[in-house]
């Protein structure tokens, strides 16, 4: 017997990041750059990866700006 499952789920990476001047505006912590990639899952199996850029903040995590 064959059991399908539809479980879709999308996991965020930081691959790495460095110190960038700017602070948050929410909490004031410092910025830091850093090179993202998603990961897109189906039934646990990996079919889809997106590497980004983004702005964040290191104190709170609060992503600040990202580039697409
Ligand atoms: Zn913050």
């Amino acid at each position: 017997m064959v059991c399908f499952c539809f479980l879709v789920d999308q996991t965020k990476k930081v691959k790495r990041s460095k110190p960038v001047a700017g602070s948050c505006s929410r909490c004031g912590g410092g910025a830091s750059v850093a090179d993202m990639i998603t990961q897109t899952r189906f039934c646990f199996v990996p079919f889809y990866w997106k590497s980004w850029k983004a702005i964040m903040c290191t104190f709170c995590g609060a992503m600040l700006k990202s580039y697409r």
